[in-house]
């Protein structure tokens, strides 16, 4: 009997269904996949919906979770590809893009640089810090975006002549068409575990509004894939940076950049009254927790036993939770995407001393924390 060959690449879908994608697009195997869903009865009755369930992309990479595991497959896959022996990527202080960066470089043997900004102070801001540092990652704090990009020139230089090469750049978050596909993916992932009936098809999914790639990315490949999910991006940072513009330029710059290697991807538009981004929950700013984020995060730590983030997954929650009271979601099937990361670095964080960072750094450690942030909803 013949026998066709698994290899890591066919357990995602997008590589299955297009196979003429393996061969232009970078990819390394680092994530768990397909992610469970989950009904929590305990949560469904907390909230008051009967159909809730969540997409457990927290657990997505058994050393970090979190949406940006995907996103680094193929990210990650093109370093590799061009050989780069270090990445650099950018970020605010207490990214988890970068954590998770510096995490999956450091285990394919890639230096990493993250380039980062300030941000308010949070328990999660510390130990991404000392998480970051404990893979090794070289940590560099700007004040504003102009001293960040003469401080990336800085690093390419330094790059050059002690390495040899120039660093390979992640954008911020990982929301370039590349690593967008990692959600074009997920969607199809999605609709694999709604055929083998895991869960019914949802009429909506509620996830955060970052630098927007798991939301483009999701929109791009639920449309593909023919199912009828509404997304509901709950910004969480400030519209400058997350605009419905922006985000209509991505979903089509990554549907061309698709349909470029494989024909017969379907040809999909998304016109910009299909984008219902939710403006209400972001509070003072980015990174700046609200009171209903973090009742939000209380009761799915209760009820469920999963932390979200009070920056990123406790907005998006709250936004949830308002839809639900307001009757809005009454017998509709709704899913929660967690995109936080759950699995506990504190083992790798317990090795550093703050003192150990670049000075700059050591004002997290030295200030308060925002008022709303309460250690036991923001770990890990
Ligand atoms: C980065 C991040 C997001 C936002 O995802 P984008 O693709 O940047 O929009 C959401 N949740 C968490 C926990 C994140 O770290």
């Amino acid at each position: 009997m013949k026998r066709k060959k698994m290899t890591a690449l066919d357990k995602l879908p997008l590589f299955r269904d297009f196979p003429e994608l393996k061969d232009h697009l970078p990819h390394v195997s680092l994530a768990t996949l397909p992610t469970p869903v989950e009904k929590i009865e305990e949560l469904c009755s907390a909230v008051g919906i009967a159909d809730l369930y969540v997409k457990r992309d927290d657990l997505s990479g058994s050393v970090y979770g979190s949406n940006k595991v995907r996103k680094l497959e193929f990210l990650l896959g093109e370093a590799l590809k061009s050989h780069a022996r270090e990445v650099i990527t950018f970020g605010f202080a207490g990214s988890n893009h970068a954590l998770a960066t510096a995490i999956y470089a450091n285990q394919l043997g890639l230096k990493s640089i993250s380039l980062l900004m300030p941000q308010a102070n949070a328990h999660y801001v510390r130990h991404n810090l000392l998480a970051g540092h404990h893979y090794k990652a070289r940590l560099c704090n700007y004040g504003s975006l102009p001293l960040l990009l003469l401080g990336m020139m800085f690093q390419f230089c330094r790059s050059k002549v002690t390495l040899g090469k120039f660093p390979h750049i992640i954008p911020a978050g990982g929301s370039c068409p590349l690593g967008i596909i990692a959600y074009v993916n997920a969607a199809m992932e999605l609709k694999d575990q709604v055929v083998a009936g895991v869960l019914p098809e949802p009429d909506f999914i509620y996830l955060p509004l970052g630098s927007m790639g798991t939301s483009a990315g999701l929109i791009l490949g639920l449309k593909a894939v023919g199912l009828k999910t509404r997304v509901i991006p709950v910004r969480v940072i400030e519209e400058r940076m997350a605009s419905p513009a922006r985000m209509l330029k991505l979903i089509r710059d990554t549907a061309s950049f698709l349909c470029k290697f494989a024909p017969t991807f379907p040809h999909v538009t998304v016109s910009r009254d299909e984008l219902l981004i939710r403006n209400d929950c972001l509070g003072a700013g980015y990174a700046q927790f609200t009171s209903e984020g973090v009742k939000a995060a209380d009761m799915v730590r209760t009820s469920a036993g999963i932390i979200l983030n009070g920056s990123y997954s406790a907005k998006a929650f709250s936004a949830l939770m308002d839809d639900a009271t307001k009757g809005i979601l009454d017998g509709k099937k709704v899913l929660f995407w967690n995109t936080y990361n759950s699995r506990d670095l504190s083992t790798a964080t317990g090795t550093v001393d703050y003192h150990d960072l670049p000075k700059a750094f050591h004002r997290y450690f030295e200030d308060e924390v925002q008022s709303l942030d309460r250690r036991s909803y923001d770990k890990p």
